[in-house]
């Protein structure tokens, strides 16, 4: 276990110099203090969770205090935002503190969400309120235990920095944790301004920092790009096999490692709903939940117009079209896993199909249908959920089929079924009414609703006790949040 002053910088991304970051120093909050922290990525910096409690933590992340090593940069980039291009964006209100070793021997960025005004807040205040920095810290830490890759979280650090969105609210920093902050936006940054030897460095640092077996292959940039395309249609397949709606799939907030990244106004589902657009500035619906699909191919194939000085156009098109394939095979691997099934068959998917249909059409739960179809054994749990559906016809027609195909599955006790479900199947997701009740008591000065919120999301899978009103669908009022795009 290290002490906070122990961390051990080596700041490779400030190396590259101003070309691509300019130095910037945070600006302090008023009275900053603790809202939560998270043991499980304190361990990634090896640092003891009790640290979090120190009047110093809440100084280095409150952006009172730097280390020695630190060098705090705010990074430059652009993007295509909702299918337009942007040419300068840039990290507006967020800095990179630094790269930090742990003993294991992975670095991890520290980047400071919050920390003020940059040459790239353009109209901006620099400020991030306490409700989205909790809710990105609540779903970055949430998503990592669902198995999906994510940016991780730190820690929420608020304060009484008066900050206006709508009204007055409070300013909050979040300290996110990635092994880069680099994005599609960056390459695109460096193409659209024609600066083909600064791209080149770019390629050379993101190839040699974090695809260093693409270096073996003949042909390094284009293994690397197709290697991003693999991640990002893994990272899809399970945004859409849990039901993880994004919100804002700009090519800036698209992170080249293939990870979640940039939370604004996402949801997860509650009722299945494939057209659902959890963004309410998005008014066409361009990152509706199942757009994300197609939109994931729409931000590779920007990226890879950006890297067209390294990459041949038909290479480039051929890394292209493994994403749509590979999506498809990882989702339905996914989707058979949540039924339950250990074996593949040709109509698995249909099945699939029919059943979202069906839940669409009834307003079903997406999380609690499948964590209860492991419950009981096939039959009697589909005796049980068949209430929840309007259509019954559809859904008997639909349950015989299941039935039999569970049959013909394997030979498995309940309990070996059960298991396996509820090992891929969570009880506890992120709603977003849950995350709303943590914030309101937050913003009453109350921090232990969002602290026992993450301790629940920390171990989806497992129920733990006293934790059951996190496990229910939401009230009504809880059902129709409106959230916008960055506050
Ligand atoms: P986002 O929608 O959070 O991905 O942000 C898009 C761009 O706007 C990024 O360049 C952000 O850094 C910038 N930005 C968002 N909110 C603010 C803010 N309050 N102050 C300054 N820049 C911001
Ligand atoms: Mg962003």
């Amino acid at each position: 276990m290290k002490a906070l002053d122990e961390l051990t910088f080596d700041n490779r991304f400030a190396r590259l110099g101003d070309a691509f970051s300019t130095h910037v120093l945070p600006e302090p909050l008023d009275a900053p203090r603790l809202v939560v922290a998270s043991d499980a990525a304190m361990a990634l910096l090896d640092l003891d969770p009790a640290v979090a409690e120190t009047p110093v933590f809440a100084e280095l992340f409150g952006g009172h205090k730097l280390w020695a090593e630190a060098e705090p940069r705010a990074m430059v980039y652009s993007g295509h935002q909702f299918g337009g291009y942007t040419p300068q964006l840039g990290d507006g209100r967020g800095l990179l503190l630094g790269e930090v070793y742990n003993q294991a021997g992975e670095h991890w960025d520290l980047h400071l969400k919050g920390a003020g005004m940059t040459p790239y807040s353009r109209m901006g205040d620099g400020r991030a309120v306490l409700r989205s920095s909790i809710r990105e810290f609540l779903a970055s830490e949430a998503l990592h235990a669902l198995g999906i890759p994510s940016s991780r979280a730190l820690c929420v650090i608020g304060s009484d920095t008066p900050v206006w969105r709508e009204k007055q609210e409070r300013g909050a920093m979040v300290l996110r944790l990635a092994h880069s902050h680099i994005r599609f936006g960056h390459f695109e940054y460096f193409y659209y301004t024609k600066k083909p030897e600064q791209q080149a460095e770019l390629a050379e640092h993101v190839l040699n920092l974090h695809y260093p077996e693409c270096r073996e292959q003949p042909e390094p940039y284009l293994a690397m790009f197709r290697e991003i395309v693999e991640r990002n249609a893994e990272m899809i397949a399970k945004w859409q096999a849990y039901g993880f709606c994004h919100g804002v799939m700009n090519t800036d907030n698209m992170s080249i490692l293939g990870i979640t990244f940039d939370f604004g106004p996402f949801a997860f589902l509650d009722d299945f709903d494939a057209h659902f657009i959890c963004n309410h500035s998005d008014h066409e619906g361009r990152y509706s939940f199942s757009n994300q699909v197609p939109i994931g191919q729409w931000n590779l194939s920007a990226l890879a117009q950006a890297l067209t000085p390294f990459i041949s156009v038909d290479a480039l098109k051929e890394a292209l079209g493994l994403y749509l394939p590979l999506y498809q095979a990882h989702y339905l691997d996914l989707m058979r896993r949540r039924l339950g099934l250990t074996t593949a068959e040709d109509d698995d998917q249909p099945l699939v199909e029919r059943l979202l249909k069906l839940m669409q059409n009834s307003g079903v739960d997406y999380t609690l249908f499948f964590r209860r179809l492991g419950d009981e054994s096939a039959a009697l749990a589909v005796a049980h959920l068949r209430d929840d559906f309007v259509d019954l016809a559809g859904f008997d027609a639909w349950a015989e089929q299941y039935k039999a195909r569970v049959a013909r599955d394997g030979d498995y006790s309940q309990e070996q079924r059960r298991d396996r479900m509820h090992a891929v199947n969570p009880l506890y997701i992120l709603r977003n009414y849950l995350a709303q009740n943590a914030i309101a008591a937050a913003e009453s000065g109350d921090y232990s609703e969002v602290r026992r919120l993450h301790e629940a999301l920390s171990k989806p899978f497992e129920e733990q006790p006293g934790m059951e009103q996190y496990a229910q669908r939401p009230p009504d009022w809880g059902k129709h949040l409106e959230i916008s795009c960055s506050s």
